[in-house]
């Protein structure tokens, strides 16, 4: 999956200056199929947004079932949530009439878009440019660094760097889990990373306690 989400994409510092402007096509959310994924943050997010906009809204499994689908992380047999796509041209089922109608609440990758971070080690970040869409590399020109002050706030980096301090240990756990229990494991591992938290909470807390709990629980099947 990493793979998958690292293709077209090439370094950048951080004081680089990058033309961008948006036209407002689409093109960036249509033909991404398996490839918007959403972390637990963005889950939380999404739910929140359209409960607040629709009062039958229902829990953040509904919102999984309706909005996302599951693709298997290669690495280890498990997988991740991404965006459900729509129509011949496979766009993202937020898309409508070139706009995202979840605008206020899209995935991280969409809202830094065309940057990408991923961590470089516990306390930094590198840069990415995704160069897959070259026509929208013309305008104004802007900062790197200020692009992502802007867009990849502190409350991503927070999750960001707790979900990579965490990911060595529970990588490691699952893969010691017994066959017999590899379809616990994966109960645990959505319900912790996805589904089992309170929208009137704050994410953070929940998200690093439930880490711990799937941890707990990983731990338990090994024993
Ligand atoms: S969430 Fe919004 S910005 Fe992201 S791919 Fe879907 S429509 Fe595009």
């Amino acid at each position: 999956m990493k793979e998958l989400l690292m293709k077209n994409l090439t370094p950048v510092a951080w004081n680089e200056r990058i033309h961008f402007e948006c036209h407002h096509c689409g093109a960036c959310c249509r033909h991404v199929k398996d490839s918007v994924p959403l972390e637990s943050l963005d889950v939380y997010r999404i739910a929140r947004f359209l409960r607040s906009q629709d009062k039958s809204f229902d829990s953040i499994d509904y919102m999984l079932s309706r909005y996302a689908e599951p693709v298997p992380l290669h690495e280890c047999g498990y997988f991740i949530y991404t965006l459900k796509t729509v129509g011949a041209d496979d766009a993202c089922i937020f898309l409508k009439d070139n706009r995202c109608t979840i605008q206020a609440a899209k995935p991280r990758v969409c809202l830094t878009y065309p940057l990408v971070a991923e961590p470089d080690d516990a306390s930094s970040f590198q840069y990415y440019l995704s160069m897959e869409k070259n026509h929208h590399f013309t305008g104004r020109k802007f900062k790197a660094r200020d692009w992502m002050n802007q867009y990849f706030t502190q409350e991503d980096r927070a999750f960001v760097n707790a979900d990579i301090s965490a990911v060595p240990e529970i990588a490691w756990l699952l893969r010691q889990i017994p066959e017999k229990y590899k379809h616990r494991a994966l109960f645990f591992f959505l319900l912790y990373k996805y589904t089992d938290f309170d929208l009137n909470q704050p994410f953070q807390e929940q998200y690093e306690q439930n880490n711990k709990r799937l941890i707990t629980s990983l731990e338990a099947m090994i024993s």
